[in-house]
């Protein structure tokens, strides 16, 4: 596709934000991990006067329709079939649905395609969403993991069909290897999928050996490993395929369970991690995609370790 040169931005680079209400009643059983309160506590870190330069904007209503880019119609109405009246329906061993699940997730999609427009239009510098359920688990025909729909995959093919990207990269640094995305994206070398994770680790796929098309990067951390473990798999494996693929849009799955805070996982990183990653993502986006960059959240189910890291995150999208 043709590149916009040297687009400007006026009064310096402008990171969005998106966020609802509605994320907030996405309601999973008591001592489940996702929880609503993780995104008060991004709310809450993010309240303060650092990230007063924030371009905050509801999550605009999603179109269903865009659910179709990564599943196929006859799953996405089994989805809607189980979402319950009241209380709470089991979609698979840890993965729920409240009665405002379903309007959830398409909010948290349209969020994700919005941010997808905002950056294609120029309007902003780059996008965080800070949405919930996640959606990196969910493959074509199948909820799991907390995810309902793969929204960054949706958000991936929407840049497709709705901007001409020829192609899309997404970075997954979420602890737990996005096996729904690289399902998604197997056989597409339109997309890029790369992810950092833990092995072993559920959901048990991400080998070095699946390779997809030649588009799927995994780089498999062990446990107890950390920040330069991580930083040598970026370095040396991910920010090369990024190059040479040379993406018109980075999306990244990003989950903050690889703090090493979080209960779920035994990597060990801090938010400084997060701010290096970050900074490494918009260079190439720099370099690459026009500036085109849009955040995504998946896991991260410690609040401090959450909260401290999306700020770091967050805080260096704004410093550009
Ligand atoms: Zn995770």
């Amino acid at each position: 596709m043709v590149k916009a040169a040297g687009r400007a931005y006026i009064g310096g680079m402008v990171t969005r934000l998106y966020t609802h209400p509605i994320f907030l009643e996405h309601i999973t059983p008591p001592g489940h991990p996702e929880r609503p309160d993780r995104l008060r506590a991004i709310e809450r870190v993010l309240d303060d006067e650092v990230f007063a330069a924030l371009d905050r904007a509801e999550a605009p209503e999603g179109d269903e329709a865009t659910i179709l880019y990564a599943h196929p119609q006859e799953f996405v109405e089994r989805v809607r079939a189980m979402i319950p009246d009241i209380g709470i329906a089991r979609v698979d061993a840890d993965t729920t649905a409240s009665p405002k699940s379903w309007q959830a997730a398409v909010t948290a999609i349209g969020a994700a395609n919005a941010a997808v427009d905002d950056v294609f239009r120029g309007d902003v510098a780059n996008v965080f969403v800070a949405a919930r359920p996640p959606g990196h688990h969910a493959e074509k025909a199948t909820s799991m993991g907390f995810c309902l729909f793969n929204t960054a995959a949706i958000a991936a093919r929407y840049a497709q069909r709705q901007h001409q990207a020829e192609r899309v990269a997404i970075v997954d640094w979420d602890v737990h290897h996005g096996n729904g995305t690289q399902d998604i994206f197997w056989d597409d070398p339109s997309v890029l999928y790369c992810s950092t994770h833990q092995m072993p680790l559920y959901p048990g796929t991400g080998a070095v050996s699946e390779t997809g098309a030649g588009n799927i990067v995994n780089a498999p951390l062990a446990p107890q490993t950390g920040s330069e473990v991580f930083r040598d798999a970026f370095l040396s494996r991910i920010l090369p395929a990024l190059d040479n693929f040379a993406p018109d849009l980075i999306i990244i799955s990003a989950g903050f369970d690889a703090h090493h805070r979080d209960p779920l996982a035994e990597i060990n990183l801090t938010e400084d991690d997060f701010d290096w990653a970050t900074g490494q993502l918009m260079q190439r986006a720099g370099r690459h995609s026009d500036n085109r960059l849009v955040s995504l959240l998946e896991g991260g189910y410690d609040l401090q370790g959450l909260a401290f890291s999306v700020a770091a995150h967050v805080g260096r999208l704004m410093k550009g």
